[in-house]
C-alpha cells in the first residue's frame, strides 16, 4: 500500500497548531497520579506535552512505522507504548488500583464511531475522555432528541455519557489538512442505569431497528418485537419515530418486552409442571 493510500485509511492528519495543542491540554490539565491513556499519538504532537505532566502515560497506536518513531522520542519510562488497535484494546489493563482513566487522543476519524461504542464496555473505570472528532460525529453526539442529527450513534453514547462540544478546529490546524473540520467533545460516563443481559441486548437491538428504518412509523420498524400491548403499556405512541424517542423510552421499551417474554416463559413451566 503506498504511503498516502496508508495515511488516509489511518486518518493520519497530524496536529500542528500550537495554538489548538494548548487548549486541548488546558482542557485536559494532568493530575499527579492519574493515569492517561492517548489514543493515536502519530508522531507525538500531543504527546510530547503530555509526558511532562507527572501522571503515567500510555499511548496505543496501529502503525509500526510511527511506534518506532515514537520509540526513539520518548523513553520507556516516560511513556508505554502499546502496538495494537485501540478498538479491540482492554482499557481495564492499565488501569492502577482505584484509579480511573483519562482518556484522550486526536481520532482517526474512521475509528470514532466504533471506538464511542467500545468505550461504553468501559464507562465504570473511565473518569472522563477528551477527543478530536469529525464536527458532523459532535453535532450528532450532542443531537437533541426530534432533530435529524439524533440517531443511533446519540442514544447508544448517551445513554453512557454526557458528551460536551468544547470548540471546532479548523483543518489548517493539520498537516495534511483534512477535507473536514473538527471538533474537541469532552465525555463523561453517567451513572448508568443497570439493565438485565436480556434487556441490554434488546435495548441494542431497538435502537438498531428503529434507526434502521428511521422514516417509519414505530409500529412498522419495530413490528414484530413490539406489540400494541407493549406500546400501551410503556404509553410509547406507536405513531412516532426512532428520532421521538429517548434513551429512557428505549429502556422502557426493552424491559417491557423482556418482563413480557419470561412472563410467558414462566406460564409454559407452571404448565408442565
Ligand atoms: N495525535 C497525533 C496528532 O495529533 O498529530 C496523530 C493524530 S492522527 C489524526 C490519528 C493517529 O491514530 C495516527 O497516528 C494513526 O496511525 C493512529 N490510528 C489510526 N487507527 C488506529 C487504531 N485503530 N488504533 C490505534 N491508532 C490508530
Amino acid at each position: 500500500m503506498s504511503a498516502s493510500r496508508k495515511r488516509k485509511r489511518l486518518g493520519q492528519h497530524f496536529l500542528v497548531d500550537t495554538q489548538v495543542i494548548d487548549e486541548i491540554l488546558m482542557l485536559i490539565r494532568p493530575q499527579i497520579n492519574q493515569t492517561l491513556v492517548e489514543i493515536g499519538p502519530g508522531r507525538g504532537a500531543l504527546t510530547s506535552h503530555l509526558i511532562r505532566y507527572p501522571a503515567e502515560l500510555h499511548a496505543i497506536e496501529i502503525d509500526p512505522g510511527l511506534v518506532q518513531e515514537l520509540q526513539k522520542l520518548f523513553s520507556r519510562d516516560a511513556l508505554t507504548i502499546h502496538h495494537v488497535d485501540a478498538l479491540k484494546f482492554d482499557y481495564s489493563s492499565v488501569k492502577r488500583e482505584d484509579q480511573r482513566l483519562r482518556i484522550v487522543g486526536n481520532l482517526p476519524y474512521s475509528i470514532s464511531t466504533p471506538l464511542m461504542l467500545h468505550l461504553i464496555k468501559f464507562t465504570d473505570i473511565i473518569e472522563d475522555t477528551c477527543f478530536m472528532v469529525q464536527y458532523e460525529v459532535a453535532e450528532r453526539l450532542t443531537a437533541k432528541c426530534g432533530t435529524s442529527h439524533y440517531g443511533r450513534l446519540t442514544v447508544c453514547v448517551t445513554r453512557a455519557f454526557e458528551v460536551e462540544t468544547v470548540f471546532h478546529v479548523e483543518p489548517d490546524a493539520f498537516s495534511p489538512p483534512p477535507e473536514v473540520r473538527s471538533s474537541v467533545i469532552v465525555m463523561r460516563p453517567k451513572p448508568l442505569l443497570a439493565l438485565d443481559e436480556d434487556s441490554e441486548r434488546l435495548f441494542s437491538e431497538l435502537v438498531r431497528l428503529a434507526f434502521g428504518k428511521r422514516r417509519k412509523t414505530l409500529r412498522n420498524s419495530l413490528n414484530g418485537v413490539i406489540d400494541v400491548a407493549m406500546f400501551q403499556e410503556t404509553g410509547i405512541d406507536a405513531s412516532l419515530r426512532a428520532e421521538n424517542l429517548n434513551v429512557e423510552d428505549y429502556i422502557e421499551l426493552a424491559k417491557c418486552a423482556v418482563a413480557r417474554d419470561s412472563g410467558s416463559k414462566t406460564k409454559v413451566l407452571t404448565h408442565h409442571d
